[in-house]
């Protein structure tokens, strides 16, 4: 297993991060909660130490279901990541980082997973309507109360984070980031490298695009974001699947790997700290060894960036997913 530091706050955490979005079943079509909390078992039992949940996971959901997962591994041997700042109302979301928005709700998450302290706590989205040093703010008391290990930002641009880092230290950033999504690239990676902010990267298979498991005739059931994702509608997700095909052929005969196993590796050689694994049953994580003990040369780095020009000219970025803000109106009533 290969470990991350996570800036002077003493958590060592493993490379491969579980991602529990899916779990949550809002945007996934529902998820099985037996399944799911054999999938973040499975994930402890092969020695992955960190999961990443958020309040907003089925609104609620998923953070309930990691605290019943992680209770028997025991709380001191599992760091949790989790998130403020997105809120639901009648099944709609929308940005709330406000002071008071931040510290409900990581009370309402100590509740649901079953704990009395976050080791990583992300602001979800920045929220147009706050002023980033009132949310820095927040996150930093939380800090200073002990309640939580180290403080994260995620989806925040590098002018966002200079703010934040003015008003409070800033350990993590959880960006998107994956062989077909690079916006990070340009300035939000090597800003988290200058400043030994730690990056979790997140989607490292492209919602499932990148696992090898996908056809042309897959089918996503109910709110599947899936069926909204671009990357996932014809033409354009025959021209990713040639994509995948090809990179998996690179995979086998460069590395004896699977697709899966190379997406997962090119996050961390192109310098991610940790990969987010989403899973929602405990088959998914059974190819965490073999993204670990390895890396891609400099040859094969090139290979995959000319299998992306060819297939992809005009590549799709994740901003679908993007939580709508509040009206100013609305800020005033929430
Ligand atoms: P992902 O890791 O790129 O893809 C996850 C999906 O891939 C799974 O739900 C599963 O989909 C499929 N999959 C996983 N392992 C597989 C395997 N071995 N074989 C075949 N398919 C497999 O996407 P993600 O879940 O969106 O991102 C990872 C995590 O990052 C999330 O769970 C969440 O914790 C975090 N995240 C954070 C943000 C943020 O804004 N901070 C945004 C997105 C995600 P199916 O089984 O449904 O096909």
């Amino acid at each position: 297993m290969e470990f991350a530091l996570i800036g002077d706050t003493g958590i060592k955490a493993t490379r491969v991060c579980i991602g529990t979005w899916a779990i949550g079943g809002w945007m996934w079509g529902g998820s099985d909660e037996s399944e799911s909390i054999a999938a973040i078992q499975a994930g402890l039992k092969k020695g992955l130490n960190i999961v990443d949940t958020a309040p907003v996971y089925g609104f609620g959901l998923s953070e309930e279901i990691v605290g019943k997962a992680i209770a028997a591994a025991g709380r001191e041997n599992v760091y949790i990541s989790t998130k403020a700042g997105i809120q639901w109302r009648n099944g709609s979301t929308f940005r709330n980082a406000s002071s008071g928005r931040i510290i409900q709700e990581l009370s309402d998450s100590l509740r649901r997973l079953k704990t009395n302290y976050v080791d990583i706590y992300h602001v979800h989205w920045p929220d147009p309507l706050v002023p980033v040093e009132e949310t820095a703010g927040a996150m930093n008391s939380l800090l200073e109360q002990g309640k939580i290990r180290a403080i994260g930002v995620s989806n925040f641009n590098v002018e966002q984070m200079e703010r934040f880092r003015k008003e409070a230290p800033l350990h993590t950033c959880q960006p998107p980031y994956n062989i077909f999504e690079r916006g990070i690239e340009k300035d939000v990676l090597p800003y988290c490298k200058k400043n030994g902010i730690a990056v979790l990267a997140y989607g490292a298979l492209c919602r499932g695009l990148l696992s090898g498991k996908m056809r042309p005739d897959a089918v996503f059931v109910g709110d599947d974001l899936r069926n909204k994702d671009p990357k996932f509608q014809q033409p354009l997700f025959g021209r990713y699947l040639k994509a995948v095909d090809e990179l998996a052929q690179l995979a086998r005969t460069r590395y004896q790997k699977s697709v899966l196993e190379l997406a997962v590796r090119w996050v961390l050689d192109q310098g991610a700290d940790v990969a987010l694994w989403g899973v929602r049953n405990p088959r998914q994580l059974e190819l965490v060894e073999g993204t670990m003990g390895w890396s891609l040369d400099e040859n094969a780095k090139k290979a995959i960036d000319d299998i992306i020009q060819r297939n992809i000219p005009s590549p799709e970025g994740p901003e679908f997913m993007a939580p709508s803000s509040r009206t100013p109106e609305e800020a005033k009533v929430y």
